[in-house]
């Protein structure tokens, strides 16, 4: 099996140098930091972004490469509108190498009762402007050759897309690099430089940088961040298991899923599959702190997570991870430069076993590789993009709950625009980080 692409052994391509001083720091070289950058040096800001590991070796690289509008939350849905739009002029600027192809996604319906979830999302939808339509079990069957599972209907975007991730992350941290923005590899940020109540800087494992605003798009390592600062994000990680398939003949140009297993064709001619639902949830010290928030979600999805007692060690909420540190010597997040966890053998057999059934004229699919990524999530499955009002100087952009790749363009316009002071075009309310503490009921993002 291949081993998956991007790994502490893969060579450093972004190097800085760190400088001494710029106007902002970003924190994580993921999607939503690599476009925040972007934007930023676009702007005309001096910005470093460090990232502890490589270019996109976490979530940005391991997902599935959907972007979709279809079943989004509708405080995301006008930004990942523009989003697309984005990655429309990115394809352009970057050619096929991104991966971008715009082939619709598609939800499948084995119930009655998805079927009207999916027809209630659309209904609401209706009033952005989006292209999603209802389609019956017959027009499903015209789009998906041979299918042998016999779904009620589904749900269907043409404009949605994909890209290739771990190609397309690194590509994007290279158009940001051209911008002006200095980017540094096997450089965690290990506090921050607070005086008079603000954001003045970071520490970091090359050096200090004075800076006068931070942005934290840290993944699943952001909640560990900003407690050691006294800033509480009520954020979990979950274990999501993909696969890639070895060539096969076409049976849909898009992305699809159901309850059971979701797929979508890559370049190479393969597919990447996955679980609808299914994922592993390790244990430590943030699930119970944050268990409450979480009751209205885990009310909704229950089946779909298998709880572990305890992470392996180094993973942000391990119980030995330890939780405040000196910014003089090694933190948690050089400990662990990418997380890279053991996908669930489990996982990969029931949906190899899924998959076959649908098409049993492609057989059992072979297999080129099997990797795992820890998905962060917010309590309401929506990310917190906001000022923290108490610190001020740091900006938080995390907590993307599995659906940060496809809105990271969009996003990252929106957080670059934040930072400069200047108007976003969104109404950001949903994704303020006083929802978790101000009485407001958790009202969790659409579930399809
Ligand atoms: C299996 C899987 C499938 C998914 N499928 C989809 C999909 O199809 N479509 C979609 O839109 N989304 C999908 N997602 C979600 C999407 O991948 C994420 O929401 C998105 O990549 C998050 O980007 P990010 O930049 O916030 O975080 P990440 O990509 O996790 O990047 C955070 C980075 O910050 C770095 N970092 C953390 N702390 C520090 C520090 N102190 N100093 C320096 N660096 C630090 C980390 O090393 C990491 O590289 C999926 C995710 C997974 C795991």
């Amino acid at each position: 099996m291949m081993p998956f692409p991007i790994s502490e052994a893969t060579p450093v391509r972004f190097a800085g140098p760190l400088p001494d001083a710029c106007d902002v720091v970003v924190i994580g070289g993921g999607v939503i930091g690599v476009m925040t950058a972007w934007n930023l040096a676009e702007r005309g800001l001096r910005v470093t972004l460090c990232e502890k590991g490589r270019i996109a070796g976490e979530q940005s690289s391991r997902n599935w490469g959907w972007i979709r509008q279809q079943g989004r939350d509708f405080g995301e849905l006008p930004i990942m509108m523009e989003s697309l739009r984005h990655w429309k002029s990115l394809s352009q600027e970057f050619g096929e190498a991104l991966g971008f192809r715009q082939e619709g996604v598609m939800y499948l319906a084995r119930t009655e009762a998805e079927m009207a979830g999916f027809e209630a999302w659309r209904a609401e939808a209706r009033s952005f402007g989006v292209d999603t339509e209802m389609q019956s079990a017959g027009q499903v069957a015209e789009r998906i050759a041979g299918a042998a599972t016999p779904w009620k209907g589904g749900l269907f975007t043409a404009s949605d897309a994909r890209a290739e991730p771990w190609v397309a992350v690194p590509l994007l941290a290279e158009g940001a690099q051209a911008r002006g923005a200095v980017i540094v590899e096997n450089c965690a940020v290990r506090a921050l430089d607070i005086a008079g109540g603000r954001v003045t800087g970071v520490v970091t494992e090359q050096g200090s940088i004075a800076c006068d605003q931070v942005v934290l798009a840290g993944g699943a390592w952001s909640a560990l961040f900003a407690r050691a600062h006294g800033v509480a994000i009520p954020q979990l990680s979950v274990r999501a298991t993909v696969m890639a398939t070895e060539p096969l003949p076409q049976v849909f140009a898009g992305n699809a899923a159901d309850d059971a297993f979701a797929f979508r064709r890559r370049a190479d001619g393969g597919y990447t599959l996955a679980p609808g639902a299914a994922h592993d949830f390790f244990i430590g010290p943030d699930a119970f702190r944050n268990f409450g928030l979480y009751l209205p979600v885990l009310k909704k999805d229950f089946r779909s997570t298998k709880f572990l007692p305890a992470a392996p060690s180094h993973y942000p909420d391990a119980w030995g991870t330890p939780r405040r540190w000196a910014a003089d010597a090694t933190s948690p997040f050089e400990r662990m430069r990418v997380l890279n966890p053991e996908p669930s053998a489990r996982i990969v057999a029931d949906v190899c076993q899924s998959f076959a059934a649908c098409f049993p004229h492609l057989g059992a699919p072979k297999l080129k590789a099997a990797w795992a990524g820890m998905i962060d999530t917010m309590p309401d499955v929506v990310p917190v993009v906001d000022r923290v009002a108490a610190l001020p100087g740091l900006v938080l952009a995390t907590g993307m709950s599995g659906h940060g790749f496809g809105i990271g363009p969009g996003f990252g316009r929106v957080i670059a625009d934040l930072v400069a002071g200047n108007d976003t075009g969104h109404d950001l309310h949903r994704f303020r980080l006083t929802r978790f503490t101000d009485g407001s009921k958790i009202a969790p993002g659409p579930s399809l």
